[in-house]
Parts: C-alpha cells; sequence; structure tokens
C-alpha cells in the first residue's frame, strides 16, 4: 500500500489533518488504534477558538457547528463569591468563542472522511515507523492477524500524548520541557441545564472550580482534587454538594442529574520542541499539553494541523518545502504562548498545596488587579478567544 501522507492517530487532529490534506488533493490514511465509537465518545474539550470554527469551516465541516454551537462572548471569574466578568466581545472588538463538544467535532470529520474508501483504518493495532530518517518512510500495522505496510512521502503523528510517534524520535536529538501540577480535575458530564449561560472559573479557599456546558440541556462541571484522589471516592452527591460549596453567589441553582460520565484529569504543562524529525512531523497532544484551565489544547491541536497541512500543499503544488522546515519554529511560537496562558489561568485559581497565606493573598490581590483593570481584563480576553 502507499499513500502520500500516513497519519498516525484519528483522534482531532489526524482527523482534521486528512480531511484538510483531501481538500488539496492530498492523499492520506489514518492508523487508528482505538474503534470509531470509542473515538467519538471520548468527553473531552468543549470550547472552540474562532480560528478553528473557520478551520472546519475550510475543511468543509461546520454545518452543525455553526447551527448548535454556541457562542459565547463573555465569561465569569469567580473570587470567594464575586463574580468579574471578561466581556471578551467588547475586549477584543468582536469575537467570541463557541461551545461544541470534541465529541461533535469528531463525529462530523469521521461522517465525511468515512466516506472516502480506505481513508482510515481503526483497531489497528502495533502501529511502528519504518526508515522516517530517509527519503523512503513507511508505517506498519496489524489489523485482524494480519501485517500491513504502508510506504508514504511523510509521516503525521497525530496519536496524542501516549502515542508511539514522539517515541520514535531519538532520545538524543528530543527536547521535552515539563511541568507537572500537585493536583488533577474532576469533572461530570450530566444531563441538566448549566447554573450559567457563561462559564465559571472559581477561585475557592476549597480549590477551584469550573461550571461549563456543552448545550443547553448538558452540563460539565469540574473541581480541583488531589492528585492522589480517585473518582470512586467522589459519589454524585458528594461531588454536587462541593460544587455547591465553591460555586456559591456566583450562579443560579445547580441542577442535579446522574453523572454521563466522571473521571479526573491529571494537569500538566508539556512541550516536546523536537516537533519534526526527517520525515516525521507531530502536531496535537503528541507534542504538547496543557492544562484545561483556559481552554486551549483542542485549539492548539487545529492551529498546528493548519501549519502543517499549509505546509504540505506548498510541497505538493509547489516543491517547496520550506515551509515545512519551519514548521516546528512557526507552530512552536504560538505553543509556548497558550502554555504560558494555560500555566497563567491555573496559577491564579487554584490552590497549590505549597501555597503560603503570604501566596494565597498575592492570588486574591491579583484577581482584584483584574477586577479594576481594563487593561488586564483585555489581556485574558485576547488570550482566551485564541491568539493570531
Ligand atoms: C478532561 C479534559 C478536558 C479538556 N478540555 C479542553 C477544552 O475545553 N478545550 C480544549 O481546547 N482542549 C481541551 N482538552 C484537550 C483536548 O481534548 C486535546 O488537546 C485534544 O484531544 C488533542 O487532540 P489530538 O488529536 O492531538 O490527540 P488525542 O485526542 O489524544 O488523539 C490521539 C489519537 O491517537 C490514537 N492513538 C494513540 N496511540 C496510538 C497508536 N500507537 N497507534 C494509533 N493510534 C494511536 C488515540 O486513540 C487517539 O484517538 C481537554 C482534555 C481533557 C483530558
Amino acid at each position: 500500500m502507499r499513500t502520500q501522507v500516513a497519519i498516525v492517530g484519528g483522534g482531532p487532529s489526524g482527523l482534521l489533518l486528512s480531511q484538510l490534506l483531501y481538500t488539496d488533493g492530498i492523499d492520506s490514511v489514518i492508523l487508528e488504534k482505538k474503534s470509531r465509537e470509542y473515538v467519538e465518545s471520548r468527553i473531552r474539550a468543549g470550547i472552540l477558538e474562532q480560528g478553528t470554527v473557520d478551520l472546519l469551516a475550510r475543511a468543509g465541516v461546520d454545518d452543525r457547528v455553526r447551527r448548535e454551537g454556541l457562542k459565547h462572548d463573555g465569561f465569569l471569574l469567580g473570587v470567594d463569591g464575586t463574580v468579574i466578568r471578561i466581556d471578551i466581545q467588547k475586549l477584543t472588538g468582536g469575537k467570541a468563542v463557541t461551545v461544541y463538544g470534541q465529541t461533535e467535532v469528531t463525529k462530523d470529520l469521521n461522517t465525511v472522511i468515512s466516506g472516502r474508501e480506505g481513508a482510515i483504518v481503526y483497531e489497528a493495532d502495533n502501529v511502528t515507523l519504518h526508515d522516517i530518517a530517509g527519503p523512503s518512510p513507511a508505517v506498519s500495522y496489524e489489523k485482524d492477524g494480519q501485517t500491513y505496510t504502508i510506504s508514504c512521502d511523510f509521516v503525521a503523528g497525530c496519536d496524542g500524548y501516549h502515542g508511539v510517534s514522539r517515541a520514535s524520535i531519538p532520545a538524543d536529538v528530543a527536547r521535552a520541557f515539563e511541568f507537572l501540577y500537585p493536583f488533577g480535575w474532576l469533572g461530570i458530564l450530566a444531563d441538566v441545564p448549566p447554573c450559567n449561560h457563561e462559564l465559571i472559573y472559581a477561585h475557592h479557599r476549597n480549590g477551584f472550580a469550573l461550571a461549563s456546558m456543552r448545550s443547553h440541556q448538558r452540563s460539565r462541571y469540574y473541581i480541583q482534587v488531589p492528585a492522589s484522589e480517585r473518582a470512586e471516592d467522589w459519589p454524585d452527591d458528594r461531588l454536587w454538594n462541593e460544587l455547591e460549596v465553591r460555586l456559591s453567589g456566583l450562579a443560579g441553582p445547580i441542577t442535579r442529574g446522574p453523572a454521563l460520565e466522571k473521571s479526573i484529569a491529571p494537569l500538566r504543562s508539556f512541550v516536546f520542541e523536537t516537533m519534526s524529525y526527517g520525515r516525521l512531523f507531530l502536531a496535537g497532544d503528541a507534542a504538547h499539553i496543557v492544562p484545561p484551565t483556559g481552554a486551549k489544547g483542542l485549539n492548539l491541536a487545529a492551529s498546528d494541523v493548519r501549519i502543517l497541512a499549509d505546509a504540505f500543499r506548498e510541497h505538493y503544488r509547489k516543491g517547496n518545502d520550506e515551509a515545512l522546515t519551519r514548521y516546528p519554529q512557526r507552530a512552536l511560537d504560538r505553543i509556548w504562548k497558550a502554555v504560558r496562558f494555560s500555566w497563567w489561568l491555573t496559577r491564579l485559581t487554584h490552590r497549590f498545596p505549597s501555597m503560603s497565606p503570604f501566596d494565597i493573598r498575592m492570588q486574591v490581590a491579583e484577581l482584584n488587579y483584574i477586577r479594576d483593570s481594563a487593561f488586564a481584563q483585555t489581556t485574558i480576553a485576547e488570550n482566551y478567544v485564541g491568539l493570531p
């Protein structure tokens, strides 16, 4: 088998890249370890920057997000019962974000991609990259007891944090940076109306809480919990009680409902700067992870994919490899800025176990400064809607 670009991983990065390449007449095959049902039901991101929605439009899959996505032109920062509203529309000259689940983005992309014969292989086991440093790379995989090999011009590593692509880059050229946070986010998804029509990022003495949503009828809530905690330690009632405490005075009543999903996500900031090696290019979570505070992960994946798809187009249309050579440099500039914003917003709103009373006073002083300064609010709004 042969293709132009072999894509490892069929999450948002891999699917979007495949569809953008297709619209440019470039052939690709996606190899995905899990089943389609599994990928489509993985509950994760939910806030799309305008640039991400525009990219979905370029890929021809924006009908549903435009119809069903909820436009948000502001969000709330809660400080122990009082509210600061960040009016992103006013502060950024009319920009907004869109609430639309990652599950829906992957369904929309899968619907078009699965119509293309052989464009995606689900449940591909033991995916292995070969000869990525040379001019003729290949990717092999196992399916139903058979081994297949696809030769290609390039490999796009879109296989997330635990994938095989990043691990295929020799350790002696790898440049990685990591910061681990001493807590995680316990999330609950429930079919109940949200407690507020805008998101609330709440600073509270018990720890951070987020009131978010996927639609007018589906709520997504998170609370900060110690890294050692397990979701089983949090029966639904205990979690709803704690949300009521941390969001008290910030929103309307919290409607309770059975958990459709409940899990704990560890928080880390991670950047793997070696985003290309020979004919392998990394995109999305394969190359970087940010804490979900600020909703940057999926949006960063989309911006990597846009830069990479443009670079492949330059190669195939004009025989020009300059954009491919400059891909890591261009992507990393935006990545580091998003890493900084999500790290800063996490530090501002979370209770770290090592914090002294002085540190906490500094946090509250910074939040009060934001409350009183249009300049500070503009900085937050500009980052939240997505930098150019
Ligand atoms: C709890 C949580 C909340 C989040 N909230 C937000 C948010 O509000 N906003 C935001 O922008 N981002 C958010 N994110 C981050 C966002 O979900 C990720 O950044 C996004 O999924 C990245 O997409 P990806 O395709 O690069 O990686 P992934 O979604 O990880 O996809 C990688 C794919 O590769 C496959 N794969 C892995 N290994 C192999 C292999 N060896 N062979 C073949 N296939 C393989 C996997 O099965 C997977 O389908 C959140 C993340 C979490 C965990």
